[in-house]
């Protein structure tokens, strides 16, 4: 097989795996550039795609060419300009910034509503980028969708806002409503929403109809749960309607901004349904997902930006996916209305505007009050020059903020914890940065924090 069709074939094995959004982030650029008994080098147009196939797909490329000829041992990536593009779709040609077609524009955050599902076009798997921080929530989503009721029932998806939550939550919708040929009922309903549906039901005297159309249902989505703390009625209704549809062996998914046990005012026996099936949680991407994400929604839209701009969006956008759409929307209506490629300059300002309003009058000090209060340690004591954990880490939590939040040089942030050399502040930041990928307990912290810093005025 030469070296072209043996890479046709591994895409095509690679292309069942993958969802087709990552597919077209990942691999759809790559081309085989040497094939050499045991060897594979394989090409990729940038760097992004370099390490983003060395350190999470290389596995999966491996396997796939193995079994297209066995006698393959090694795979090596490297940079290079894939022949067979176009030469518009070569990154190194691309301008800084393409301009949109005006069609594309704004239609990142569009609504098209199914009117049988109540469920957004747009939140399907195809359109959904998998990442670490998101991986188990994906597959456990996925499994439900292979086997409705059997497996992970109920499942509990939990995460912060604007991660993902709805979208996986809709997308488990689409495709039970298409595997089953749209024969399924799909009830996809926010608890705000229940929770009215519920009290107006009482009201009229209706509740017995409003039941029974629950319960006819094939699978329940049920998004935001934590919104039914506090509200017995509507809980006590959700008890019998969960206990006839889980006997039945119905799919019951939840998602929630923190686990069941964390959800106050809640029923115990609703509690522990939540938790009798599967939870799993949702992170925050780390950079190559953020970057991933973005190039799939201006693949989506069909606009290109070139990786620089790219990179700086996800620098930028870091918690919240909700919140890099945000800047996506500004900067294609940036571009709309000036009709025009803005310089490198010009995007970091958009950039700083977008981050500046709610942090412009939030000083250094109260950024290391409120970690302080949060750690329960006063300042004086946090700035102690001491190496114990307890305070090593609110410290580095308080670089990290002042670079995250107040925008401010290395060297600055040093000066303000006390005469710190810069190089100290960049690994802080980083240590926090990176530990955010992984560490759960770590993200919800610092977005607990967060939410205070930013409440300042
Ligand atoms: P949540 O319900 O957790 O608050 P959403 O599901 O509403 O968050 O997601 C916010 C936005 O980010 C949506 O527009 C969604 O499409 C997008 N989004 C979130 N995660 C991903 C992902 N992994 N891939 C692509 N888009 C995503
Ligand atoms: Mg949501």
């Amino acid at each position: 097989m030469d070296a072209q069709k043996l890479w046709q074939a591994t895409l095509s094995e690679i292309e069942l795996i993958l969802s087709k959004a990552s597919f077209n982030t990942w691999f759809k650029t790559t081309c085989i550039t040497k094939h050499e008994g045991h060897s594979v080098t394989v090409g990729c147009t940038n760097n992004f795609t370099k390490e983003w196939l060395e350190n999470k797909y290389h596995k999966i490329v491996l396997k796939a060419l193995r079994t297209l000829d066995p006698n393959i041992k090694f795979v090596e990536y490297i940079i290079t300009t894939n022949p067979s593009l176009k030469p518009s779709q070569k990154k190194s040609s691309a301008p800084l910034f393409e301009t949109i077609p005006v069609e594309n524009q704004l239609e990142l955050g569009g609504y098209a509503v199914d009117r049988d599902t109540g469920l957004n076009a747009r939140y399907t798997f195809e359109s959904f980028v998998v990442g670490s921080h998101n991986e188990l929530a994906h597959a456990a989503a996925l499994a439900v969708t292979e086997k409705p009721g059997a497996q992970y029932n109920p499942l509990f998806i939990y995460g912060g806002v604007g991660l993902g939550k709805t979208h996986l939550l809709q997308a488990i919708g689409h495709t039970v409503y298409e595997n089953s040929k749209k024969k399924k009922k799909i009830t996809y309903i926010t608890s705000q929403k229940f929770t009215e549906d519920i009290v107006t039901a009482i009201r009229r005297e209706t509740i017995d109809d409003l039941k029974k159309g629950f319960r006819a249902t094939d699978i329940l989505l049920i998004d935001d749960i934590q919104f039914i703390a506090g509200k017995d009625k509507t809980q006590e209704e959700l008890f019998h309607i969960f206990n006839t549809l889980y006997q039945n062996n119905k799919q019951i998914v939840f998602t929630s901004d923190r686990p069941p046990k964390a959800i106050s005012s809640i029923e115990d026996r609703l509690r522990s349904r939540f938790e009798g099936g599967m939870i799993v949680d949702i992170g925050i991407p780390d950079y190559e997902t953020r970057i991933a994400i973005i190039k799939t929604k201006l693949q989506h839209i069909g606009v290109s930006l070139n990786d620089e701009i790219v990179g700086r969006i996800a620098t930028n956008a870091q918690r919240n996916i909700r919140e890099l759409e945000g800047t996506l929307n500004r900067i294609l209506a940036y571009v709309k209305v000036r009709q025009t490629t803005p310089t490198a300059k010009e995007i970091d300002q958009l950039l700083e505007d977008i981050a500046r309003p709610h942090t412009k009058h939030i000083t250094p000090k109260q950024v290391m009050k409120i970690v302080g209060d949060f750690y329960d340690l006063d300042e004086a004591h946090m700035m102690k020059k001491s190496r114990s954990k307890e305070l090593v880490k609110p410290r580095q939590i308080i670089m990290y903020f002042l670079r995250d939040i107040l925008k401010m040089s290395y060297p600055n942030i040093g000066e303000k914890m006390g005469g710190k050399d810069h190089t100290t502040v960049i690994h802080a930041c980083e240590k926090i940065e990176r530990e955010l990928s992984y560490n759960t307990t770590l993200s919800q912290e610092i977005a607990t924090i967060k939410e205070r810093i930013l409440r300042v005025d």
